[in-house]
């Protein structure tokens, strides 16, 4: 609006539009003036968000979309919609005290809570060697607003009411968002401050970027989401293995940066473990994970997350047993731990399987 030499206020009624009433198109925004619309249009500009191109509903209520971004040429990018929590986000204890804010409409709909997954990068640089997102390489970040625009395209197809529905946000999709960091957390406080969700319902995965943790450290509380580390080894070795960034940024250096974030009450960090089938499951390093996250000192919770399978990565799934006593030995020790359910594995829509494939 400052570069068409209008009012700020303006800009308030665009962005309520956008981002509260979600129009998707400049002539709808019945708040600006006709002619003041007329003219915008005339001079070339738009409103709008990415759009679904293509949606996959999975046997457990899953759905994954490929998200058309157009910022810079047409790309398509995955985002989740995974009614009733992820199992890992929800019902976990990191929301005690929260009120079940549901109403009666989403028990029609056939969900009471949901998560939506969304993606930073068209792609990743990042490498990890369990990843079918790492195949594409990184093509290009994504704006704020493509960011946002993910999330409120979901909502919008899943008539969700923003203040009343229970609806988490994980940025967890593909790419990495400490390596498109502005852009993130220029997204995060559309979502905030426009939208009106809360950031206490959001929580951002990183493979481990060190500065990208120091500054997300800086960020206020009002807008900044909970903290989960993407760690997947028990020791620097099999890191290394698994995740080449280890190399750069070594465990103890990761766990160093978060230790800089100032926790809200009752708030943990989430390690995020993916078990790979005789690579990263046996008894033995679960015992090291153990006294690895007690070393951290920090109030900390591990969500387990059973490997899942892509053509052409030479991993195994593990089995529901290794897994189980996986967890169980954590519980023993005092670490709060969760396996969490795959969503969506049929239709390409779980932890690491995001590769804008085609095929539902
Ligand atoms: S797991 Fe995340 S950080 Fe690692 S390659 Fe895949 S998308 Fe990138």
């Amino acid at each position: 609006m400052a570069a068409v030499d209008e009012p700020a206020w303006r800009g308030r009624q665009l962005a309520e539009a956008m981002y509260r009433q979600w129009v998707t198109e400049l002539a709808a925004i019945t708040a600006l003036p006709q002619a003041l619309r007329a003219r915008l249009g005339a001079e070339g500009w738009q409103v709008g968000r990415p759009a679904i191109a293509q949606a996959f509903r999975s046997a457990d209520g899953t759905e994954r979309y490929l998200i058309e971004c157009h910022a810079a040429g047409p790309q398509m990018v995955e985002t989740v919609w995974m009614p009733e929590g992820d199992g890992g986000e929800t019902g976990d204890g990191s929301e005690a005290g929260e009120q079940n804010g549901t109403g009666e409409d989403s028990a029609q709909r056939g969900w009471r809570r949901a998560t939506i997954c969304v993606s930073s990068q068209v792609g990743c640089a990042v490498n990890c060697r369990f990843c079918l997102t790492a195949r594409l390489g990184l093509e290009r970040n994504l704006s704020a607003g493509e960011i946002a625009g993910q999330v409120v395209a979901v909502l919008d197809r899943q008539r969700v009411e923003v203040g009343r529905d229970r609806v988490n946000v994980v940025f967890m999709g593909m790419g990495e968002p400490f390596l498109n960091y502005d852009n993130f957390m220029a997204a995060v406080r559309l979502l905030v401050e426009e939208v009106g969700l809360s950031p206490q319902r959001m929580t951002v995965s990183t493979s481990g970027i060190v500065p990208g943790i120091e500054r997300f450290a800086e960020e206020p509380a009002e807008v900044r989401p909970k903290l989960a580390i993407s760690l997947n080894a028990p020791n620097n070795a099999i890191r290394g293995e698994v995740m080449p960034i280890n190399r750069k940024w070594p465990i103890e250096a990761v766990v160093d940066a978060v230790r800089k974030v100032r926790l809200r009450p009752r708030e943990r960090v989430t390690f995020e473990y993916v078990l790979l089938g005789g690579v990263t499951d046996r008894p033995e390093h679960a015992l090291e994970l153990t006294r690895l996250i007690r070393r951290t000192g920090l109030p900390a919770k591990v969500n387990l997350i059973a490997w899942n399978p892509g053509p052409d990565l030479h991993y195994t799934t593990p089995t529901p047993e290794a897994a189980e006593r996986f967890r169980e030995t954590l519980i023993a020790a005092g670490v709060p731990a969760y396996l969490r359910r795959p969503r969506g594995r049929d239709i390409y829509a779980a932890c690491g399987q995001l590769k804008r494939t085609v095929e539902g």
